[in-house]
C-alpha cells in the first residue's frame, strides 16, 4: 500500500489546462461519452438558458449527445478524427491505411442512416464538430438557440 500525500498535493494537479492541452486532449478523438467538447457545449447551453435537454437518449437513433424531445432536436457532437470531419480535415493514418479508411467509412454511413432515420421522424438534426466547438463555441450556442427556437434546419446547413 502506497502512501501518495493527495491531500497536500501541487496545485499543478488541478491546474486548468491550457489551450494547447485540450486540443490535444480532443485531438485524440476519444469517443466515450461526456468528452471535452461534449461538457463545453453543455455547459454553455446551460449558461445559455437552454435547459431541459437529454443526453444520449436511447429511444433515438444514434443516441444523440444532447437533445430537446419538446423541440424535436437532435444534436451530435462530433469527434473529428473518428467522423472525418469537413472542416478541419484531419490526417489519414499512415499505417494500416486501407483498415482506418474501412473504420471511418463504417463510422460515416452509420452517422449518415442515424441522421436520416431521425429525420423521417420528424427530428432536427445539428451536427456539431469538435474543432467548431473549440473554435467558436459562441457560434454554436447561436446555432443551437435558432434551432430551438423554430428556425428550420436549413438555417444552419446554409450558414455552415
Ligand atoms: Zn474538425
Amino acid at each position: 500500500m502506497s502512501h501518495k500525500k493527495k491531500k497536500y498535493s501541487t496545485s499543478k494537479d488541478t491546474a486548468p489546462l491550457t489551450a494547447q492541452e485540450r486540443v490535444s486532449r480532443y485531438m485524440r478523438g476519444n469517443k466515450s461519452k461526456h468528452t471535452q467538447p461534449e461538457l463545453l457545449l453543455r455547459q454553455a447551453l446551460w449558461h445559455g438558458g437552454l435547459r431541459g435537454y437529454r443526453l444520449h437518449w436511447k429511444q433515438l437513433p444514434g443516441k444523440p449527445d444532447v437533445c430537446y424531445p419538446g423541440r424535436k432536436l437532435a444534436i451530435f457532437i462530433h469527434g473529428c478524427f473518428w467522423h472525418r470531419c469537413p472542416h478541419c480535415l484531419p490526417v489519414m493514418p499512415k499505417t494500416n491505411t486501407p483498415f482506418w479508411s474501412a473504420k471511418f467509412n463504417r463510422n460515416q454511413e452509420r452517422d449518415a442512416q442515424h441522421r436520416e432515420k431521425l429525420r423521417s421522424a420528424g427530428w432536427q438534426v445539428l451536427v456539431i464538430w469538435a474543432c467548431q466547438l473549440q473554435e467558436d463555441l459562441e457560434g454554436c450556442l447561436f446555432t443551437v438557440k435558432a434551432l430551438h427556437a423554430g428556425a428550420p434546419e436549413s438555417y444552419w446547413l446554409e450558414a455552415a
